[in-house]
């Protein structure tokens, strides 16, 4: 439904966005995730029609759209910030866009009170918006953005300006209506679980570039390389040795060891069982952290565990304790 094609935006000498090429397909929802600065924004703007591209070209449904204006491009967009008009009441902020588009007074009025409902504001039609909350104005901006029925919708950090608690119950409605609608969105965040829980597929921005696009659960499990193993907060990365390559069977330069799929033993039942010294142990609520050396790869394994699967092992007296590493634990990266 979207295309970019190698979209490139340079300030003097800042490469916000730098070469990228995307699709999106009709009612699909995609995050941008990535650090402050490394371009998300600026993405967001161009798809908007905020930035014009320094190179690179945008189709809409087959339309090459790189030149048209954002009001011509019709597509909604949800701000930080809220960016609400302070002057206006709820029902006259969600109709803004509306009477833009000469809308008539009677289907200004339906549509208003079919947002109310979708939002979950229904009765704050008069109120002020300086009497809302934050989680309320950011609804009411929602329903101001998905009034005149966008083909897009764009959203840059909606969820940024909230405290948690709240965050997480807007961001579980912001999902169901997206899906409802059957509406296609494009979502800036820097927060991970925020794009793990949106769903969807995932594309990570590191300076201007997009590291990698796929579905959250690829993302997590299978990073391609390095700095992407990091962003997603392994703890388990090491530099290739001769003995790692031979145990994982891989020639990566670098190894991520998933410790989700490891698990501990009183004894060594096989190859891929290997001996460990606990080298610290900490209980954090209800998960247990154990800091382990596996001698044999002369690697530190940072383990993460419920007491369920410690009951039967005695790690403080002197019991040997088996790590067992499954092959497909291995992840080898590039750079
Ligand atoms: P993000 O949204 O991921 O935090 P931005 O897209 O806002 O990142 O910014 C990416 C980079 O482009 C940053 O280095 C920022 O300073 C720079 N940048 C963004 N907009 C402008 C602009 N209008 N003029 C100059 N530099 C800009
Ligand atoms: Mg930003």
């Amino acid at each position: 439904m979207l295309e970019l094609h190698a979209i490139y935006k340079h300030f003097d000498t800042v490469k916000a966005v730098n070469n990228v090429s995307l699709s999106l397909a009709e009612g699909e929802v995609i995050s941008l995730l990535g650090p402050s600065g490394c371009g998300k924004s600026t993405l967001l703007r161009l798809i908007a029609g905020l930035e014009t591209p320094t190179k690179g070209q945008l189709h809409l449904e087959g339309q090459d759209i790189t030149t048209v204006s954002p009001q011509n491009r019709g597509f909604g967009m949800v701000f930080q910030d809220y960016a609400l008009f302070p002057h206006l009441n709820v029902a006259k902020n969600i109709g803004y866009g509306l009477v833009e588009k000469a809308w008539s007074k009677a289907e200004q009025k339906q549509r208003v009170s079919e947002l109310l409902e979708l939002v979950n504001l229904n009765g704050y039609e008069t109120r002020r918006i300086h009497q809302l909350s934050g989680g309320e104005q950011q609804r009411v901006a929602l329903a101001r953005a998905l009034a005149p029925k966008p083909k897009l919708l764009l959203l840059d950090e909606p969820l940024s300006n909230l405290d948690m608690a709240l965050r997480d119950s807007l961001l579980t409605d912001v999902k169901a209506i997206l899906n409802h609608l059957n509406m296609t969105a494009v979502y800036v965040t820097h927060d991970q679980q925020e794009a793990f829980k949106l769903g969807g597929r995932i594309a990570v921005m590191r300076s201007g570039e997009i590291e990698q696009l796929t579905a959250a659960k690829t993302l997590y499990a299978q990073p391609k390389n390095y700095w992407l193993a990091d962003f997603f907060g392994h703890a388990n990365l090491y530099l290739t040795t001769d003995t790692l390559t031979t145990v994982a069977k891989s020639s990566a330069n670098f190894f991520l060891l998933r410790s989700d799929l490891c698990s501990l033993h009183q004894s060594q039942a096989t190859a891929q069982d290997f001996k460990v010294k606990i080298l610290s142990q900490e209980l954090i609520a209800d998960s247990h952290y154990l800091e382990l050396f596996v001698e044999a790869l002369n690697i530190t394994v940072m383990w993460q565990g419920y007491e369920r699967e410690l009951l039967s092992l005695n790690p403080n007296e002197n019991q040997d304790i088996y790590l067992n590493i499954p092959h497909k634990a291995w992840i080898g990266l590039k750079e």
